[in-house]
Formats: structure tokens, C-alpha cells, sequence
């Protein structure tokens, strides 16, 4: 019998167990923390082995095979050990691919992934299809396989799910943008990050679609330098393309095999220009998976996205309030500030992830007439914008911060929660930020 050692005990390590067990493993759960009682449950129920608070070395390097929470890094000295003595180290999504015919969409990006996944499982439902929405979105996709009989899956993949693959092979992958984030796991190398992201495409051949964003010059010149076997699909909002998907003026252009589909962009439920490309990458992939053109065009205007990205929560005195929580890059910030034309109190901070703020400079002295930090180290924000906006000011809790905006902020003027930052040194996720948020402008 086959061991299959799965590290870490939460969402996707206990899909994991369960499509182990099915399939005839041994199975071991570690976890160097504490599993949650509703996963321990779920294990005992199964009959699957677990522990808690430790990795005991003996009984992980028995494995066979070891699947990888993508939380945990690879420089972990028991991680290096297992690769040292030989034993594949992989990750949820390859393991569950190998036991599933379905259609594969899988998609990822810095910034994007899971609105576009949203939209794209949306659209395949629209039409008609048998699909699962998985990944780093909701429920373990491997718990999804061994539970479910889907004809397709939508998988929302992000780069540390993609270093531990080495035979996935989806027959649509999407990269929506390429730029510098979780740089701390990839040795301060953007290169590396980069690779990874394109690991999705590492398996696919010439009856495979790669759909990626022909503006974004990483992604461009990684391609020139790296070409794949798929076959490309570039979207873009400046270029014509011949086979892909272009904006002409205010319309979206889609040319693909013997499609071809138009929308203005005013039908699109989501706003702002990066929305624009995420649905012409979600467009694009259904209609390579055969969803009919007239279900795209109708399914994609009644999309509402997803919460804690660009959410309006409330206008209170002619002032709005916008939730982007998820906001955890600067690309991200980026377009927050770049969409909202109106003036913006903007609230900020939170676990700096290597930032370059320079890069939101123009944007900033255009349209930023107040600046909120928000997080237990604001150093870098105040060095970066603390001779740029006046007033700039530190909160340590978000109702601290909403008291200030709601003193700040004037009729006309947009309050924005786009922190650029992740969230774990206040709030418990950008999730947990996000509601936050929302809760304490309620209260005012
Ligand atoms: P991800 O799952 O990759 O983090 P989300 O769809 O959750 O992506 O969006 C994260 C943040 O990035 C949100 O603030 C959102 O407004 C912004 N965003 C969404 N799509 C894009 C895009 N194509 N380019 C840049 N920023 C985007």
C-alpha cells in the first residue's frame, strides 16, 4: 500500500486525506499547529490518522508521496529533507488532477484570479455545463473529485499551488498578470516568482489554450524567452489581435477558432478597466470549452462580483465607502486608485510584502487628499507619502480608522480601503478586514 503523507490539516490537506483514502492510500495527516474540530471530525469519520501540533519526522519521511499545504514553504527544513531523500513533494492540485478526466480551466496571476474564476464558473454553469469552482477558492478541489462527478472545473491557482505540480495539465490556462508579490518565498527573486506562475502551462501541448494579458510586458517577454507548446491566446486592451480578444474603443472583440463574439463594455456588470480584461479572459476560456456565444453575452451582464474587491459598501453624507480588502499588492491598489474619480481618503497598510510605493507616486499626487495607515509598522508609508499627502495619519484598529476617514472626508470625496498590504498583523484575514470595515461603518 502506498503512504500518502499529507503536511498541514486545513482545507486542502484534509481534501486531500479524503481522496487518498478513497483511492487506497495510507493516509497521514500532520500538522504543526492545531486542526480545526471540524476537520478532525471529518478525519476520524474517514478512519483517516492525523496529529497535531508536530510533525513526528519518523512517521512523515515513511511517505511514499507528500502533499504540501501551499502555506507551507519550501525552505522548511523537514520539506528539504523529504526532497533530499527522494519523495515527491507536490501540491493538492496535482494530486487531485490525476484522478479526474474532466475539463481543466485553471487560472492564475498576481491579481484577478478569482474574479476572473468566479466569472468563468459562472458562465460555464450559464451554459448548461457540469462544473466544480475549486482551488484557492472555497472547498478542496480533491475533496470535490472524490465526492463528485463534474465534467469540468473552473481552479483558482495560485504560484504556491503551481510549484508543487509536475504533471497537471489543463486544457485551459489563464495568467491574467504577472507582477512582483509573495517575493519572501521566491528569495527576493522575481524570476522565480515568475517561473512559477508559468509552471501552469509547463505540461499543456499545441491542443492546449494558454489565454494571457498581451499588455503585460513580464508575461510578454517571459514568453519570447520561454515559449510553450500550447497555443497562445493573448487579450489585450491597446492591440488589435488577430486570434484572441481586443477592446476597440468601447468594445470587446473576440476571434477565436470559428467564433467570433462583440460586447460593448457597458453591458459588463463589473467596472473598471482591469474587469474589462477579466472578462475577456473568462469569455475567452468559456467559449474554448464551447459555452454558446449567446449565454457569454447574457450570463456575463448579470455577473455581481465578488465581495471585498472594489465592494461599495455605503455612501453616508455624499461620501462613499469602498471595501477592496483584497487589495493586497500594489498592481492591485493600482487599479483601485486608477478606476475612482473622485478624490480619495485612503486607508492603507498592514504587512508590507517587499513594496515598491514608488509605483503609485502619479497616482497618489493625483488623486489622494488624504492618507490613512492602518497597520502596526506604517515606516515605509510615511516615508514613501509623508512629504506627498498632507494630512497623513497612523490608526492601530480599523474603527480608528473609519473615525478619522468619516472626520476627514468630504461631500464629493470616496473613502477607499485598498491596503496593499496583506492583513495578518490586525485582522486575521483580508476577509476578517473586510468585514471590519464594512461593520464599522455601519455603526457611524
Ligand atoms: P486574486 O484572487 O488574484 O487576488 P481578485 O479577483 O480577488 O484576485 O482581486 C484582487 C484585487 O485585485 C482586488 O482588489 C481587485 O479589485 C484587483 N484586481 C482584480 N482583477 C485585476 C486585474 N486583472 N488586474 C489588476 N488588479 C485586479
Amino acid at each position: 500500500m502506498q503512504r500518502l503523507v499529507v503536511l498541514g490539516g486545513g482545507e486542502s490537506g484534509v481534501g486531500t486525506a479524503i481522496l487518498g483514502k478513497q483511492k487506497g492510500f495510507e493516509v497521514f495527516v500532520s500538522d504543526k499547529g492545531e486542526i480545526k474540530e471540524e476537520y478532525k471530525k471529518v478525519l476520524e469519520h474517514f478512519e483517516i490518522e492525523w496529529e497535531e501540533n508536530q510533525h513526528t519526522e519518523a512517521e512523515v519521511l515513511k511517505a511514499d508521496v507528500v502533499m504540501k499545504s501551499p502555506g507551507i514553504p519550501d525552505k522548511v527544513a523537514l520539506v528539504k529533507q523529504l526532497v533530499n531523500n527522494g519523495i515527491p513533494v507536490i501540491s493538492e492540485i496535482e494530486f487531485a488532477s490525476k484522478y479526474t478526466d474532466a475539463i481543466i480551466i485553471g487560472i492564475t496571476g498576481s491579481n484577478g484570479k478569482t474574479t476572473t474564476t468566479m466569472l468563468a464558473n459562472h458562465l460555464l454553469k450559464e451554459g448548461g455545463l457540469h462544473v466544480g469552482m475549486a482551488g484557492n477558492i472555497g472547498d478542496s478541489y480533491a475533496k470535490m473529485v472524490a465526492e463528485n462527478d463534474f465534467s469540468h472545473y473552473v481552479l483558482e491557482i495560485s504560484s504556491f499551488q503551481l510549484d508543487g505540480v509536475l504533471g497537471f495539465k489543463p486544457k485551459v490556462a489563464i495568467i491574467t498578470n504577472i507582477t512582483p508579490d509573495h517575493l519572501d518565498r521566491y528569495e527576493y527573486q522575481f524570476e522565480n516568482y515568475i517561473a512559477s506562475k508559468f509552471r501552469i502551462a509547463m505540461n499543456q501541448d499545441e491542443t492546449d489554450y494558454l489565454i494571457y494579458d498581451a499588455d503585460d510586458e513580464v508575461i510578454v517577454d517571459w514568453l519570447k524567452e520561454h515559449p510553450v507548446k500550447s497555443k497562445l491566446v493573448p487579450f489585450s486592451l491597446k492591440i488589435e489581435q488577430a486570434y484572441g480578444a481586443w477592446l476597440d474603443k468601447n468594445i470587446i472583440r473576440i476571434n477565436i477558432e470559428h467564433n467570433t463574439l462583440k460586447m460593448s463594455t457597458d453591458f459588463l456588470a463589473l467596472e473598471g478597466q482591469h474587469n474589462v480584461k477579466n472578462a475577456m479572459a473568462a469569455g475567452l476560456a468559456s467559449l474554448l470549452v464551447n459555452v454558446r456565444k449567446e449565454t457569454i453575452l447574457q450570463s456575463i451582464q448579470n455577473f455581481q462580483g465578488a465581495p471585498h474587491r472594489l465592494e461599495k459598501v455605503l455612501k453616508i453624507n455624499h461620501v462613499e465607502y469602498i471595501n477592496d480588502s483584497k487589495a493586497t499588492n500594489i498592481n492591485a491598489t493600482y487599479y483601485a486608485l486608477e478606476g475612482i474619480k473622485k478624490p480619495i481618503v485612503w486607508i492603507v497598510g498592514g504587512v508590507d510584502k517587499g513594496n515598491d510605493y514608488s509605483e503609485l507616486m502619479p497616482m497618489v499626487r493625483e488623486k489622494v487628499k488624504a492618507i490613512i495607515c492602518l497597520g502596526v509598522d506604517n515606516s515605509k508609508l510615511i516615508e514613501a507619502f509623508g512629504n506627498v499627502v498632507e494630512p497623513l495619519v497612523e490608526t492601530f484598529s480599523m474603527e480608528e480608522a473609519i473615525k478619522v476617514a468619516y472626520k476627514i472626508s468630504e461631500r464629493g470625496d470616496t473613502v477607499l480601503l485598498s491596503p496593499a498590504c496583506a492583513s495578518f498583523d490586525l485582522f486575521e484575514n483580508y476577509e476578517d478586514r473586510g468585514n471590519q470595515f464594512k461593520a464599522a461603518i455601519k455603526k457611524l
